[in-house]
């Protein structure tokens, strides 16, 4: 057996993968799981998407298109970043790649080398950490708290920028916490990496899912479009699609190219038939978005409520995406359905086991004590989850 290289050898097993592995096999069994551990919403695409994509098969189109995606994409996508996001450019700054994630491992490529330090808040994403560490760099995390509503310090921020800090990552709303950030905290984040030449990653994918406010991109929040930033979107959430695969980073000219030569000896072009199912996204659909968003409302208006009437749960309120991020600590050391659990791992294991919910353990986003419940299922099955877990946690 060749021996494996030193990147693959450091990765890290998600532990998101685990729990929902854990929880496929209980099914199998026949156990009746609710799963509060995912991460992709729970509705269908439109029918105009699925129309769209048929029609693109039966019209023939097998081939590859533009390597960086197709330019009636690119153009639309362009429209909306101006209506949408208040950022204006043009189509060769946008590249539509296989998934945000394949736009976010482009760009970490793009910029970190070896030793390079890039930071990260938790609790973070923890793709993030893993794609840093693939590109040799050294993930720098800065913890955030729940007591200041999981915000970016900036004094912090500030002190942890040394000369080996190449960049930043932030993500909001964000996975796992679902919260927002304001204009104030963007701008200072902006202001700081752009005199230092430090880039921002902004993993703007749960854009539409902003229940209090509109969503403000950092990049919009200088004249021009921001030379350091790059904003990373995709159509998996916003349009409930996360299989087929479409995200698409914007930035400067220059980092697009290299993004795109990327993409050229690695993926090539996104999947031809979901591009058009995208086109009619942007043409067609903005009133599927709102509707789901709505709905997505009111079940984390029910979630924040009832998680917080649970004796021992404590649930911060926050702005967005469809997580919420509850702390457990209380539930540590002490005895539940004949179990100890000393941390949030084994208190998701005694969850599922007991009371057959699934939800993740905040240590796969680098901060026990909480654990990441989705409110990716219907009300009435997130009202039977909250019935299993007051009968166990309660007594
Ligand atoms: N960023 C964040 C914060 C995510 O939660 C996800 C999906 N779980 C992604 C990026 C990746 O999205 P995509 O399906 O477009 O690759």
């Amino acid at each position: 057996m060749p021996v494996f290289s030193k990147r693959v050898k450091g990765l890290t097993p998600s532990a998101t993968l685990s729990v929902s592995q854990k929880s496929k096999e209980l099914k199998a069994q026949g156990v009746d799981i609710i799963s509060l551990a995912a991460g992709e919403p729970d509705w269908n695409p439109p029918e105009e998407m699925k129309d769209a994509s048929i029609q693109a098969i039966r019209d023939g189109n097998a081939h590859y298109t533009e390597n960086s995606g197709m330019n009636a994409l690119k153009n639309l996508l362009v429209e909306k970043l101006k209506k949408e996001n208040n950022i204006n450019v043009t189509e060769k700054n946008v590249i539509i790649t296989s998934g945000a994630k394949n736009a976010l491992y482009y760009t970490i490529q793009t910029f970190v080398d070896e030793g390079d330090e890039v930071i990260v808040f938790s609790p973070y994403w923890v793709s993030y950490i893993e794609q840093i560490k693939l590109a040799g760099g050294i993930p720098k995390i800065i913890p955030s708290s729940e007591d200041d509503g999981f915000q970016i310090d900036i004094e912090k921020l500030e002190k942890v920028i040394t000369s080996r800090v190449k960049g930043i990552i932030i993500n909001y709303p964000s996975n796992p916490t679902g919260v927002n950030f304001s204009v104030d905290e963007l701008k200072a984040i902006l202001d700081i990496a752009s005199k230092k030449d430090i880039f921002i990653i902004s993993d703007e994918i749960y854009e539409h899912f902003n229940y209090e406010d509109k969503h403000v991109s950092i990049a919009s929040l200088s004249l021009k479009y921001p030379e350091n930033v790059i904003t990373i979107n995709g159509f998996s959430k916003s349009y409930a699609i996360p299989g087929w695969r479409i995200g698409y980073a914007v930035a400067s000219e220059d980092i697009v190219r290299k993004l795109d030569e990327l993409q050229s000896h690695s993926t090539s072009n996104p999947n031809n038939i979901a591009q058009f199912a995208c086109i009619e996204a942007l043409k067609s659909c903005e009133y599927f978005v709102k509707k789901m968003v709505n709905e997505y409302k009111e079940r984390r208006d029910f979630m924040v409520e009832s998680l917080n009437s649970i004796h021992g749960i404590r649930c911060f309120k926050s702005q967005g995406a469809f997580y919420l991020f509850p702390n457990i600590q209380y539930y540590l050391g002490k005895e539940i359905g004949g179990k100890v659990p000393n941390d949030s791992i084994q208190l998701a294991e005694i969850i599922l086991e007991k009371a057959n919910v699934a939800v993740v353990p905040g240590s796969a986003f680098g901060m026990d004590g909480y654990v990441r419940i989705s409110y990716t299922e219907s009300m009435p099955r997130l009202k039977e989850a909250i019935k299993r877990l007051k009968n166990l946690l309660d007594s």
